[in-house]
């Protein structure tokens, strides 16, 4: 689009109007929860003036918990449903001055929480390349519209795999940066020690040069690096195949994609070892102790007295908060907010998230050990391609294993990217994922472009 708009191909305004256009006709998708169709024509408007900036005319979209000022800011949830963001997130400022046009907030699980994108309260979305199957989550709109042109690139958060799973699901790419590299500043939180911004794009070019706008330290999150080098990538790679990640419960079709990734990769020059992340069982169990404990504490602030829904029937303040959350959280946020605040209740903490707090800092040693003798490692993204809308929606413990290749990497602050790898005989997408050390998405991102470009891609959306 960008060679398309400097040629002068298409202009910023048409561009933008074909991208609309689009989202009008695909609805049925539902991947937007509210497009800013004007806003969006303004921008592409001044963009036509600036040609030379990096994103120039180039239509984004944003996933609902990140805020754009002045547009509602609903991260999926009837407690936010009718709030509207006063500012713009630090990555939405960049995108902004980079010349980059918002087309509107992408459909998202409330407050960020799941793996299918069911726990929005504005609907599920669609998996552009199998309807009925579900685009996976939490970023789900954010994907679906990526793989649907409804958008050239998007942003989404990823607090435990909600970038890399739905791009795996819907055959795209999703990077989801170093702890620390993006800034959180605009982003509604979830889990504040694992949550990080991240970019969907349909090629891992696109996907770079998003995040190259979108990166860097901001004085106003203080969990962001300053002054990073960059470090140069060697020609051969040791990439490291982590035993536990290709055990029981892989699906044998995941497995086989990725195992024939991974041959593609050795046939190119890099060399593939074997190693162990032996802490890598507790996962899930360490991950969903601390997001739910840090979700407990975050949502604190939606009372029905400081942001969005107040119930209308309140005799007196207590109950006033009690009726606002019950009514204004769905079932899966209500159930972390539990869990969480029975974690760190006075007589469960040293049990539950104190343990979690050391078994996070065995998962992270894993991978530092690991990172002595490798490059980065290869595995699958999801255990299983994308299954089926309502498939897992009773049973919760089965939608949080999907995430068993992902929370490590949120746990231990690193940098990842889910590329697309093939499809399955039924014609799903399938995503590898590689993982880097602190602040080398140069690398994964150049060893993803191998990947796309010696394995090919899996999106089928035309
Ligand atoms: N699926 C995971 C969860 O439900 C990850 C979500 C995310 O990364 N935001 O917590």
């Amino acid at each position: 689009m960008a060679d398309a708009l400097g040629s002068g191909a298409t202009s910023a305004p048409a561009l933008t109007d074909a991208h609309l256009d689009r989202i009008a006709a695909r609805r049925d998708v539902n991947a937007y929860i509210n497009v800013t169709g004007e806003m969006a024509k303004v921008a592409a408007a001044t963009a036509a003036q600036s040609r030379d900036l990096p994103l120039a005319g180039i239509p984004i979209a944003i996933k609902d918990n990140i805020t754009v000022e002045g547009v509602p800011c609903t991260c999926g949830s009837r407690m936010l449903e009718h709030w509207i963001a006063p500012y713009d997130a630090a990555v939405v400022e960049r995108l902004k001055s980079a010349g980059a046009v918002i087309l509107g907030k992408t459909n998202c699980d409330e407050f960020a929480m799941g793996s299918s994108n069911e726990n929005s309260y504005f609907g599920p979305v669609q998996n552009p390349n199998a309807p009925g199957r579900v685009p996976g989550g939490s970023s789900g709109g954010s994907a679906a519209a990526v793989a649907d042109f409804q958008a050239a690139a998007a942003l989404g958060s990823d607090t435990g795999g909600s970038v890399r799973l739905p791009a795996a699901f819907c055959g795209v790419v999703g990077l989801k940066p170093t702890y620390g590299a993006v800034s959180r500043w605009g982003l509604v939180a979830f889990a504040s020690s694992l949550d990080q911004v991240g970019v969907l794009g349909r090629t891992v070019d696109d996907t770079r040069r998003v995040f190259e706008v979108i990166r860097g330290y901001d004085p106003k999150d203080s969990t962001s690096m300053r002054d990073i080098p960059v470090e140069p990538i060697p020609e051969t790679l040791t990439i490291g195949l982590p035993r536990e990640y290709y055990g029981d419960g892989l699906d044998p079709e995941v497995r086989r994609a990725v195992t024939g990734t991974a041959q593609a990769l050795q046939a190119a020059g890099h060399r593939l070892v074997d190693v162990s992340l032996p802490n890598s069982p507790y996962t899930i169990a360490a991950y969903y102790i601390i997001c739910c404990a840090e979700a407990s504490a975050n949502l604190a602030r939606y009372d029905g007295v400081k942001y969005g829904y107040r119930s209308a029937s309140t005799q007196d303040l207590s109950s006033m908060y009690g009726r606002t959350r019950s009514e204004g959280f769905g079932m899966e946020v209500k159930r972390r907010i539990l869990l969480g605040t029975y974690v760190l209740s006075a007589g469960y903490f040293d049990a539950y998230y104190a343990t979690a707090q050391k078994v996070r800092a065995r998962i992270a040693a894993d991978f530092t050990d690991a990172f002595k003798t490798i490059d980065c490692l290869l595995t699958p993204t999801a255990p299983t391609c994308a299954f089926k809308l309502g498939e897992k929606l009773d049973d919760p413990l089965a939608m949080y294993l999907m995430d068993i290749y992902t929370t490590s990497v949120n746990l231990a602050g690193l940098p990842a990217i889910s590329i697309p790898c093939g499809r399955s005989s039924a014609g799903l997408p399938i995503g590898a994922q590689i993982i880097g050390r602190p602040f080398e998405e140069n690398l994964i991102l150049s060893l993803a472009s191998e990947v796309e470009e010696r394995v090919g891609g899996s999106n089928n959306v035309s």
